[in-house]
């Protein structure tokens, strides 16, 4: 069996000899084959997902050096399709990880999501992807519907106790929208991994919006901070301080998808620690595209 490796994750695990900048604190798989999904935004079938290639590796290879890496979590990002289900089972089997296990993966049934759990997976990150149902019918083709996916990421919060949910900034949805559902799942104790959307190697969301939005989606998570908009354009938020949390890459513990959606230039997601200098810069950006206020509450 064959399994795709991202390159930083193949570095780290001495399979090849790439050169990375950062190391990443997740390890990084991606099933072999064709998704049977028609998703708009996605490079899977010319080996890429987002900026980041996929080169294919033996999996009895891989899983021997799985077992010497010191990272924290190991994820699987799983194709769509019936049979893909079964592959992942198989492989988090033989694995037999002692670190967490994340499966990426679209709206899945709930048997489906009890079997994942009971071979050792520790929570599912569900490729949401869209902002709202509008942004989700143009884009997301051929994969089960925005109410599924919805379904389906409120089933694996209770079977797994955690839930993980894809947003991807910058697929034409408006702040309101964006905001609204980074607010939806938080009242549901899911956590959300925010993505700059890229095509053909280009981020593609201005990186003033994309500052907003990562202020917004921590405070949201915490249960903190005020936004206003005006016709779907945030315009002003109250936050009650600032620090590097917003502008680190979110999702699941320990995930830090080093350059994933950006160059080593212009960094969307830092996937290390940041001291204030970078902080101030971040914040001075996100001003340029809405009034941030910091306020006692
Ligand atoms: S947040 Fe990171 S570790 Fe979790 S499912 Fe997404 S890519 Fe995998």
């Amino acid at each position: 069996m064959k399994i795709r490796v991202s390159t930083a994750t193949a570095s780290l695990l001495k399979l090849k000899n790439y050169c990375i900048s950062v190391k990443p604190s997740t390890l990084y798989f991606l099933l072999s084959g064709e998704c049977e999904g028609k998703c708009l935004y996605c490079n899977q079938k010319n080996g890429y997902l987002a900026r980041v290639k996929w080169p294919e590796f033996d999996f009895e290879e891989v899983n021997k050096k799985i077992k010497t890496s010191t990272a924290g979590r190991i994820c699987f990002q799983c194709l769509y399709g019936e049979r893909y289900i079964k592959i992942i089972e198989n492989i988090v089997e033989k694995i037999n990880a002692e670190i967490p296990v994340s499966v990426s993966i679209n709206a899945v049934e709930e048997e489906k999501m009890k079997i994942l759990h009971d071979k050792g997976i520790e929570r599912l990150g569900i490729g949401l992807d869209c902002a709202s149902e509008r942004i989700f019918t143009k884009w997301k083709k051929n994969v089960p519907s925005w109410k599924e996916h919805l379904n389906s990421l409120m089933k694996a919060r209770k079977i797994f106790g955690n839930a993980t949910c894809h947003l991807i900034a910058g697929l034409g949805e408006s702040d309101e929208e964006i905001i609204n559902i980074m607010s939806h799942l938080s009242k549901n104790k899911i956590k959300v991994a925010l993505f700059a959307y890229v095509k053909n190697n280009e981020t593609m969301v201005d990186l003033s919006r994309y500052r907003t939005i990562q202020i917004a989606r921590y405070f949201i998570e915490r249960n903190e901070g005020k936004f206003y908009f005006e016709d779907g354009k945030i315009v002003e938020m109250e936050i009650p301080y600032i620090n590097e949390g917003p502008f680190l890459t979110s999702g699941c513990p320990d995930c830090n998808r080093p350059f994933y959606n950006e160059r080593v230039t212009r960094i969307y997601n830092y996937p290390y620690k940041i001291g204030e200098k970078f902080v101030e810069e971040a914040v001075k950006e996100a001003e340029k595209y809405a009034g941030i206020h910091i306020v006692d509450e």
